[in-house]
């Protein structure tokens, strides 16, 4: 390119020169070819001092995009100077779309996360963070943590640099009747700043609470029968006791060894419950064949029950006509020990001489499985806690009849795993009923009704 414009001046020159020299000063003089060159070195002149001037114009102008030299050696100053630009915006635009990008990613990131700079002021934070800790991403940004988060606990941790270790604090949304913990913990990074990771621990928190009231309510029940089991052993080591007097003593132990064996049998039932796949959908059973056997489970429970002598309750069975021959899907070992423990619990509960009713109904296209009785029925406050593991209305009536507190936490288990539910109606000193509610893909209907 320069050795084109070299080329190009000279050639001016020698052709300005040469008119000069023919036609200036009469014609064939020295002077006139001097002057020719003279003039058109300074034309040329002016007219890079334009282009120059055109060319600074359009640099500072805020539209490059626009063509301004059409050739040349200005056109490609302007042409690289645009090349130049278009890199670096198409650059800026890859790496705006790469920070988008990952702001995204954090933004769907179950955790939340928030930056801090060297001051402790928030820098930005994703919408989790913002959700766990009550800030606003956009009006809270510059905000020091410290005032934001006004817990004693992140206090004190902030200030112990304690950040080996995450610390649980109240989240926005805590209330009593509500619990709503939050985990946090400080990564330091960079000149003094620092990352902030905070996670929903509440459902852990709870499980954790469940876990310890579950072994400190097992413990319980275990140490109580084995404490009165001590006693007697004690009584029989230490005094002179006649045959008869050793009998009931032995008796009496027994019968605190039986409460033991229920209830380590009643919490391995519930572990294996919890820890097997579902209930396949391939076992049939006929509704007559478990009412069958629910009658004599019940008979035989009702004589162990009534060994006073007192009046027998009044135990009736019933299939609904649309349900004769039906089948119900599901292990029969579990909805066997499902249907004893409610016809067991209303034995158990209702008075002597009492009602029991047990139904297999049609509702809609599925079936149900009931037992009403007129016992002493249940008081509205207590019937959503009553299938938590060691809930009792009574407890020292669920003990004398054998009880474990779990009979009904199995239940529930059970008809869960069988993808149906547990109703309860009761009112006090109105009797109860449990239903058993399975749904359609577990019923076959007989030959004869379908
Ligand atoms: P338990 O082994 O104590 O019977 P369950 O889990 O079977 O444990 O029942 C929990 C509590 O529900 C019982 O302690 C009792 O207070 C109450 N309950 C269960 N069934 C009946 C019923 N048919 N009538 C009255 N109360 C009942």
């Amino acid at each position: 390119m320069i050795f084109e414009r070299v080329v190009g001046f000279l050639l001016m020159m020698v052709l300005a020169g040469l008119l000069g020299f023919f036609t200036l000063f009469e014609g064939r003089s020295m002077l006139g070819a001097l002057t020719g060159m003279c003039v058109a070195a300074s034309l040329l002149y002016l007219l890079d001092m334009v282009r120059a001037y055109r060319y600074l114009r359009w640099l500072r102008s805020d539209d490059l995009s626009v063509d301004i030299f059409k050739t040349g050696y200005w056109e490609e100053a302007s042409g690289r100077v645009r090349k130049m630009l278009k890199q670096k915006d198409l650059s800026r635009i890859a790496s705006e779309d790469s920070l988008r990008q990952f702001l995204a990613a954090i933004q769907a990131s179950p955790n939340g996360v928030l930056l801090l700079d060297p001051e402790s002021r928030i820098q930005w934070c994703n919408q989790t963070a913002a959700k766990h800790l009550g800030i606003d991403p956009q009006l809270d940004s510059q905000q020091l943590i410290g005032n934001m988060l006004r817990s004693p606990t992140f206090s004190s941790y902030v200030s112990a640099k304690a950040f080996d270790d995450e610390v649980i604090i109240e989240g926005r949304l805590h209330r009593v009747d509500n619990p709503h913990k939050v985990g946090i913990q400080i990564f330091p990074y960079g000149d003094g700043r620092m990352l902030l990771l905070s996670r929903d621990v509440t459902s852990i928190e709870q499980a954790e609470v469940m876990r310890r009231d579950f072994v400190a309510n097992v413990s319980h029940e275990i140490r109580t029968p084995l404490t009165v089991l001590l006693g007697f052993v004690e009584t029989l080591q230490t005094l002179s006791l006649t045959p008869q007097e050793q009998n009931n003593y032995l008796q009496l132990m027994a019968k605190q060894a039986f409460r033991m064996k229920s209830l380590v049998e009643d919490l391995l039932t519930l572990s294996r419950l919890e820890g097997s796949p579902f209930p396949s959908l391939q076992e049939w059973s006929t509704i007559d064949s478990i009412v069958h056997r629910c009658e004599e489970d019940a008979h035989g429970l009702m004589k162990a029950l009534n060994t006073d002598g007192a009046a027998m309750h009044q135990l009736s069975f019933h299939i609904d006509e649309a349900l004769q021959d039906a089948e119900v899907s599901g292990s029969s070992k579990e909805l066997a020990s499902a249907f004893t423990n409610l016809i067991s619990n209303a034995l158990r509960y209702t008075p002597a001489g009492g009602q029991i009713k047990v139904k297999w109904s049609r509702i809609g296209d599925s079936a149900a499985f009931s037992v009403e009785d007129s016992g002493p029925g249940i008081s509205v406050e207590h019937l959503p806690r009553l299938a938590e593991r060691f809930y009792r209305i009574d407890r020292s009536r669920s003990r004398d009849t054998g009880g474990t507190g779990l009979g009904l936490a199995i239940v529930k288990h059970v008809i869960q795993r069988h993808g149906g539910q547990m109703q309860i109606e009761s009112k006090l000193n109105q009797g109860s009923k449990f239903t058993l509610l399975f749904p359609a893909v577990r019923l076959r209907l007989g030959q004869t009704v379908a």
